[in-house]
């Protein structure tokens, strides 16, 4: 599956295989297969991203610390530190909980990109999810709800931001049909009758375009063509009124060439002997979208009625558009040092600005802590355990006794980190004091605790 898998690679891989199989012997998924084909398909999807050894062999160990099939050292001896703080990232990242409020869902989104550290814990669990949504027919029906909800808004705009499409469209076409079984039925309705049609078509529009482009002498290039995907064809009709007949690019011819000069002749070629709609010419090559997308867009008047879609780039903008960030990786990833180091290069080539958003002001002014049930609270930095006890309630807050952090006794006062679970005692007689003051970060818990002290006057 590796692209020149050297001799170690492959070592490393059947060693994390026969590893995985052993620790999760005798284990069934609820589909009633063996556990280990869980661990299979995520590995087998992620070295289809084209991710190295490494990763894939992580990918196989990614659920043996969580059920305690194996301990941190024993990984550590067998695997090495690169590998076991790959599986602790995806463990970790298994303990977040998704609160199903909108609200909540950008933080949520930002607290996986922060946790993950290395972008490659990141496209694990996007593969691990992968696998569960396409084996989500076995879950308790309630819980199939509240998992493809969070594909859909946590999990596959991450996906998204880190412009890796075929995993995206993949997990939203999946999830989509479980939160939206009717509208998924009505759009498969739709993709199915316009399909004929719109094949028929593109292929009648692709024999003159052809010609032209042997007129003019180009005859290195490639011709397929897209349909889009169930669920991007959903939200793009709820921006159109509901209705398919105003979108346009349902359906889209896709020319790809070696050099970025090619991109601009062929349009060229194209405005020459098709008139174009107006506003729809997108130049991503020269402002790339956020995830780093780039292509050019035109679409134009075929002159038999219809209306075509026409996108022009690269291999490598096409491969790029595919794998995104896990293009870059997949080469780079030997030298990987940190994610936001890589990530920045990425986005100076990309100009992503999501990733300069978290690192700017994400890592420096926030930090998110958990309560004992896995729901993620966002403080300040600097905040302490008060703090964290008033955000949840201010009852909690104003009777708040003695607490926990990670499981040990910490005096209140103490500062939280980002990551930390938090548990709070209360008492009945347990009042605010005035000492708490220098301890709160928040406005909220400052207020709470003065209004308390002035009612008590
Ligand atoms: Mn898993």
């Amino acid at each position: 599956m590796l692209d020149n898998p050297s001799e170690k690679d492959v070592v490393l891989v059947q060693k994390a295989y026969d590893f995985a199989k052993k620790a999760h012997e005798g284990e069934l998924r609820l589909s009633g297969d063996p556990y280990f084909n869980h661990l299979f398909a995520t590995a087998k999807n992620i070295a289809e991203l084209g991710m190295r050894a490494e990763t894939v062999a992580a990918g196989f160990l990614h659920d043996c610390m969580e059920d305690g099939k194996a301990t941190a050292e024993e990984i550590k001896k067998e695997f090495g530190e690169g590998i076991l703080s790959l599986v602790e990232g995806v463990t970790k990242l298994g303990k977040i909980r998704y609160q199903g409020t909108t609200r909540y869902n950008e933080n949520l989104r930002k607290l996986f990109m922060a946790m993950s550290q290395d972008i490659r814990v990141l496209i694990i669990k996007l593969c691990d999810r992968l696998h569960n949504i396409q084996t989500l027919q076995y879950v308790p029906k309630e819980k199939q709800i509240r998992i493809a909800k969070e594909t859909l808004e946590i999990y596959a705009p991450l996906a998204y931001r880190l412009g890796i499409k075929k995993l995206q469209r993949s997990l939203e076409d999946l999830a989509f049909t479980y939160v939206y079984p009717k509208k998924s039925e009505e759009i498969k309705k739709i993709l199915k009758e316009k399909r004929g049609q719109v094949e028929k078509h593109l292929d009648k529009f692709q024999k003159s375009l052809k010609r032209e482009l042997a007129k003019n002498s180009i005859t290195n290039f490639h011709i397929d063509y897209r349909v889009k995907s169930l669920y991007s064809l959903y939200r793009k009709m709820q921006k159109y009124d509901e209705n398919a007949e105003n979108i346009y690019d349902i359906s889209a011819l896709r020319i790809t060439v070696p050099e970025v000069a090619d991109c601009y002749k062929i349009l060229g070629i194209i405005h020459a002997s098709w008139r174009p709609l107006p506003n729809r010419i997108k130049d991503y090559i020269a402002s790339p979208k956020l995830n780093g997308y780039k292509s050019i867009h035109t679409t134009i008047f075929t002159g038999d009625g219809g209306i075509i879609e026409v996108q022009i780039r690269t291999e490598d903008m096409h491969k790029e558009a595919e794998y995104g960030i896990a293009s870059h990786l997949s080469y780079k990833e030997g030298k990987l040092t940190g994610w936001i180091k890589e990530l920045l290069e990425y986005q100076k080539e990309a100009g992503n600005e999501f990733v300069s958003e978290i690192k700017n002001d994400f890592f420096k002014e926030r930090i998110f802590v958990f309560t004992p049930k896995g729901d993620v609270i966002d403080l300040p930095k600097g905040s302490s355990v008060i703090d964290f006890a008033f955000a949840i309630h201010t009852d909690i807050g104003a009777h708040m006794s003695s607490a926990k952090v990670n499981g040990k006794m910490v005096t209140i006062t103490s500062i939280l980190d980002s990551g930390d679970r938090v548990e709070i005692e209360t008492k009945k007689s347990a009042k605010p004091s005035a000492k708490w003051l220098p301890f709160c970060k928040t406005t909220m818990a400052k207020r709470r605790i003065n209004n308390f002290l002035e009612n008590k006057k």
